[in-house]
């Protein structure tokens, strides 16, 4: 085995918290308003193509990139554009977004239609015009990775189902309410670019999406779908490749340099519904929870919807919120308040109160270890942290910041509460700004 993967095998235990698994998918009504920030993906931010007054339609392209790393996006609602304006997202990042308010008509644009889809090339022109990106989190532009370098080397999809992140569900609910869509999304991938394997990947606290899923898949040749360990970060996608097909991504490698494409099963179940309706990613669902949520609920929101609208849907706050996450427990970005839009690659708006809220300040580093123990990848937090604060860019790229997933295990088990895996996001931006590789 190689010492790169000497603690993923083990993990770390987290609480799982999956209060929402049973809760059915609810659709909420469209808001008055949305806020359409023109980056929402990783990459190049779009320029909006549409000016104050415009009347947009649901589904119609409202900015674009020319830059290859990047994706489109689409209004999610109709009615009428109310301004252009500077956004500044959670993490600080400054970019223009499109304020729509609605007419509650959801015109659907005429532009919205099937793709017409015969070859790989056409299949992903379809994919990059459907605006999807990994909806696993990580925002990742879904064409670019359906087309890699060496396509010929590539030879499995694995599908992330993991979900080890608490208190989300909605990859859960995608398996349970979709899960003949997300097949005919991996058909589609595996038709288009020739693959032969097919490995579903989802934790072993989830038993009724591998009951499902093994059953729908029976007969399917190289279909697999295998049963990991709940341990975090097993959704990793260092992590799961190395858990589905035992093959490992060495540094400075892509999935593709292992023959592998991850993508996330709501990525492919939307990706079949888009080929049968051409409608672009201008809808998400997302878990709602948190001691503070009077109705915790995985819903759909239009991508744009302000935190406060869902909230309001979801029974408001049963308590004075301390704490707000857009995402996970583990990977989330805390938000100060709820007037930030809901993203493409949200998956959950978690809200706690002051009682549920770790109020314990930073301590100093006592080198206990246990984040280096912690870390899958066998890097050194609390070295980094240090090295971050002195901005040392030679310490940083020695201790390979940029190998850090973010997954947030490192923080998780420090005594000192150190918040070591955000840290690394900033040094790893640092070095992005700098241009330093
Ligand atoms: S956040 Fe980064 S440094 Fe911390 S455990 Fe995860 S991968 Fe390792
Ligand atoms: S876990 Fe926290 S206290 Fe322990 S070595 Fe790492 S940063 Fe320091």
């Amino acid at each position: 085995m190689s010492s790169f993967f000497k603690k993923t095998l083990s993990g770390i235990k987290v609480a799982h918290h999956k209060n929402t698994e049973d809760c059915k998918t609810v659709t909420m009504p469209v808001p008055a308003k949305v806020s359409l920030p023109m980056l929402q993906h990783m990459g190049a931010p779009c320029v909006p193509l549409v000016k104050v007054n415009d009347t947009v339609n649901v589904g119609q392209l409202i900015g674009s990139s020319d830059k290859f790393m990047s994706a489109p996006i689409h209004s999610s609602v109709s009615g009428r554009v109310a301004a252009i304006e500077e956004y500044i997202n959670p993490l600080g990042v400054r970019t223009q977004s499109v304020i729509i308010e609605t007419d509650g008509l959801q015109t659907v644009d005429p532009s919205v239609q099937p793709p017409v889809v015969g070859n790989k090339e056409e299949f992903l022109a379809a994919v990059k015009a459907s605006g999807l990106i990994g909806l696993g989190g990580a925002g990742f532009p879904t064409f670019i990775k359906l087309n890699p370098a060496k396509p010929e080397e590539v030879d499995t999809l694995v599908i992330n189902g993991a979900e080890c992140e608490p208190y989300i569900t909605t990859d859960y609910r995608e398996f349970m309410e979709n899960g003949e869509e997300v097949l005919e999304g991996i058909a589609a991938v595996v038709k288009y670019l020739e693959l032969k394997y097919v490995k579903i990947g989802i934790e072993d606290n989830k038993p009724e999406a591998i009951a499902k899923m093994k059953e729908l898949t029976a007969g399917r040749d190289g279909y697999e779908v295998v049963s990991l360990k709940s341990s975090y970060p097993q959704g990793a996608e260092k992590v799961l490749i190395y858990e589905t097909t035992g093959r490992t991504v060495k540094e400075g490698q892509l999935p593709a340099d292992a023959g592998a494409i991850v993508m996330n099963v709501s990525s492919v179940g939307f990706l079949a519904r888009y080929l049968k309706t051409g409608m672009p990613l201008v809808t998400k669902r997302i878990t709602v929870d948190g001691s503070a949520v009077a109705k915790p609920q995985n819903v759909v929101v239009p991508v744009g919807a302000m935190i406060s609208d869902v909230m309001e849907f979801c029974g408001g706050y049963q308590k004075e919120p301390k704490l707000i996450l857009m995402g996970g427990p583990m990977t989330g970005i805390a938000v100060y308040d709820d007037a930030f839009p809901v993203i493409k690659n949200n998956n959950a708006i978690l809200a706690f109160d002051e009682d549920f809220v770790n109020e314990e300040p930073e301590s100093p580093c006592i080198r206990c270890g246990r984040c280096v123990q912690a870390c899958p990848f066998d890097l050194m937090p609390a070295a980094l942290e240090k090295a971050y604060h002195a901005k040392d860019v030679d310490a940083l790229k020695a201790l390979k910041v940029n190998l850090c997933m973010e997954c947030g295990s490192c923080s998780y088990v420090c005594p000192a509460k150190r918040n070591l895996a955000f840290s690394n996001r900033m040094a790893k931006k640092f070095l992005r700004e700098n241009s330093i590789k």
